[in-house]
């Protein structure tokens, strides 16, 4: 091992900047702004991450683009993958720490799952991120660099992937990197993926909710709801306690592009009865809506589990009952403690 790879070159990591600010950052250094498309267009569009092989600029500027940037991906210090091809990616970031995203082939496509937080601050009964703790925000580039380097994992390099953010954090409480990376994820000048291919998944903080889906107004949402009233949802996300599922309700009501996806985590004997599927419709009547069902899965310590089968197909009678539109998830990745919730790097080192 070399020393390169030991210690992060001194320089600016690239995947930080935008387009605006590599461009000031470039005339700085003497070199023409458009030269920011040009490295965007190296970085993003092509996947070659050396400056040296940036063939369109000059070989000075190469060099010193080589010399002053920090080009290099995250490093992959471990993975796991099981059966069905869903690969656990562990990635350690600049200062050491350390996030997870998941690789999942599906038919025709591949799902991304990508984190927005080294670990988490809502501290949800049931999932492990939320009992590993807050460690701090992702930066926009962090984020993205998720993406590229499950791209570099395609089997084909051509095939159409999709992306969640439904790995560690809350993507609401990092709103303005998300916002950064959004950009940089679905703009023209960057990797210009449609907005509809990306899904982000929330708790639901309707202030931030209105800045995203005015700046993305195709971007698709997916609200962690989990229960139907205010007491059993606080029980089982704390965090949630100042906001009413009133107001988040309301909120969700204004017409939109696509249909809400409705999260709903079945735990046995806490939010599973029939009443409880009577209450979830109730609160959804009237929204442009879809109800994705969950059987929570099992996180070590937490003395939640999933419904047996009987009760889930009660609650799912209910729902179809309603005319509501509604999927139940067999999560995929339980066996490498890759389905939703399960991630924690502290807790499951792999
Ligand atoms: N903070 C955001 C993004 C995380 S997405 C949110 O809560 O939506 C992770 C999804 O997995 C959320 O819907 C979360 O509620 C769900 N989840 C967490 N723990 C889980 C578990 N043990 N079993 C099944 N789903 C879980």
């Amino acid at each position: 091992m070399t020393c390169s790879e030991i210690h992060s070159p001194p320089g600016e990591w690239i995947y930080d900047f935008n387009l605006d600010t590599l461009g000031e950052r470039l005339i700085q250094l003497g070199m023409p702004s458009y030269s920011a498309r040009q490295v965007f267009r190296w970085l993003y569009v092509r996947g070659e991450t050396d400056p040296r092989a940036w063939s369109d600029i000059s070989l000075a500027h190469r060099r010193t683009l080589a010399d002053l940037f920090d080009t290099r991906m995250p490093r992959i210090p471990a993975e796991s993958s099981e059966k069905g091809g869903t690969r656990k990616i562990l990635l350690e970031l600049r200062d050491g720490e350390r996030i997870e995203a998941v690789y999942i082939p599906e038919q025709g496509h591949v799902t991304f799952c990508i984190s927005s937080q080294v670990g988490c601050p809502l501290a949800c009964a049931f999932c492990a991120t939320g009992r590993m703790g807050f460690r701090r925000n992702l930066s926009a580039g962090e984020i993205v660099s998720q993406v590229l380097v499950l791209s570099g994992l395609k089997e084909k390099p051509d095939s159409r992937f999709n992306i969640v953010f439904m790995g560690m954090g809350e993507p609401m409480l990092n709103l303005e990197n998300v916002i950064a990376a959004l950009d940089v994820l679905t703009g023209d000048h960057a990797m210009g993926i449609p907005q509809r291919h990306i899904t982000l998944s929330t708790v639901g903080y309707p202030a931030a909710l209105r800045e995203l889906e005015h700046r993305f107004p195709g971007v698709k949402l997916s609200v962690s709801l989990h229960a139907a009233d205010d007491e059993t949802r606080t029980r089982l996300m704390p965090s949630t306690s100042s906001r009413s599922l009133k107001e988040l309700i309301q909120y969700l009501s204004s017409p939109r592009r696509h249909p809400v996806t409705f999260e709903y985590v079945l735990i046995r004997g806490v939010n599973d009865s029939p009443t409880h599927a009577r209450q979830l419709v109730k609160r959804v009547a009237g929204i442009h809506c879809k109800v994705n069902l969950i059987p929570v899965n099992p996180v070590a310590g937490t003395g939640f589990y999933p419904p047996d089968e009987s009760a889930e197909e009660r609650f799912l009678a209910v729902l179809h009952r309603s005319g509501i539109r509604v999927t139940v998830r067999r999560s995929k990745g339980g066996s490498i403690q890759s389905a939703c919730g399960q991630l924690a790097t502290d807790v499951s080192p792999s």
